[in-house]
């Protein structure tokens, strides 16, 4: 049985009517695996991070004013979401979901999160619908592990990792890679230790082409003893943000690739779904499962 992560406070957050993002999906995709016979035993619920173990990792005056709502509309604006202490309590239990799944991925050797994903948090500020850089939090901790010395993140989201890259752009021993659409938000790149910026519109073939000479990339500038992969899958042909023409197919051989890969390596990997930005929250539940599925977690 594959440890999964979730907890139903990832869908709980009142947004203002026509706000473009998906809340619903984390709990549909927690829905449609029970649905297609995942036993809920395989769930177990993360607890949130707290205030102080955040300020260890990220600007503390930062993490101090997000959590008690003292940042200013601009840098709230920024983020994309209105102040709540529903969005704090959220935001700390998707962090400490990475988290747990990390460590579950570790004794395991793959675990998934159905949430995370929040690359563009950076040390002092948020953007783009994320808080606190999760996978940046999550491999440090795992570097605090005795047999994990290089973490390699793998951000297939369409959007770079910006946040990801700034934060461990002077740490060694955090691998990052992005796989994008070149011209899509964020328009100021930061530097990944690999960047692929793809064209707009590139298809399956393409795509995934790339995505393989990537890795072997990367993995011949890093041999990490562990994986944190963000499936995000705004790549996806009907999404409203990505710019990108993969298809539903496409994303399942994406992440069987990347999986297989890890698996051969004999490295574990904590996945996070990551970005998804389709309006009608069945199709975009279903395109999120491709990750599920590519793990053998679902037929
Ligand atoms: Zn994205």
């Amino acid at each position: 049985m594959k440890p999964l992560v979730f907890h139903p406070i990832y869908s709980q957050l009142n947004l203002p009517v026509r706000h473009r993002f998906p809340i619903q999906k984390y709990q549909g995709i927690y829905d449609a695996l029970l649905k297609k016979g995942v036993s809920s035993a395989a769930f177990s619920q993360p607890k949130a991070v707290t205030e102080q173990q955040l300020a260890e990792v990220f600007c503390p005056q930062y993490v101090r004013a997000l959590c008690h709502g003292q940042l200013d509309e601009k840098a709230m604006r920024r983020i994309g979401f209105p102040w709540s202490s529903q969005l704090i309590q959220r935001s700390l239990t998707a962090v400490g979901g990475t988290c747990q799944t990390a460590h579950l991925a570790a004794e395991h050797g793959i675990a998934l999160n159905l949430t995370g994903g929040y690359h563009h948090g950076f040390r002092d500020f948020g953007s783009g619908f994320c808080l606190f850089n999760d996978l940046y939090f999550a491999a440090q901790q795992m570097l605090k592990r005795i047999a994990v010395d290089r973490v390699m993140v793998i951000d297939c989201d369409v959007h770079q990792g910006d946040g990801t890259a700034k934060l461990a752009e002077n740490d060694a021993r955090i691998f990052t890679l992005s796989v994008h659409c070149e011209r899509n938000f964020p328009h100021r790149k930061q530097q990944s230790d690999v960047d692929i910026g793809l064209e707009k519109g590139t298809t399956d073939a393409e795509y995934l082409e790339t995505l393989e000479q990537a890795l072997i990339l990367a993995f011949r500038q890093c041999a990490p003893d562990f994986v944190i992969y963000d499936a995000g899958v705004d790549v996806h042909e009907d999404d409203d943000l990505g710019l990108l023409n993969v298809s539903t197919q496409g994303v399942y051989e994406r992440d069987k690739l990347v999986l297989d890969w890890c698996q051969r390596e004999g490295i574990p990997v904590a996945c996070v779904i990551g970005g998804g930005y389709q309006r009608d929250i069945g199709a975009l539940v279903n395109v999120h499962l491709q990750l599920f599925r590519a793990a053998g977690v679902v037929a």
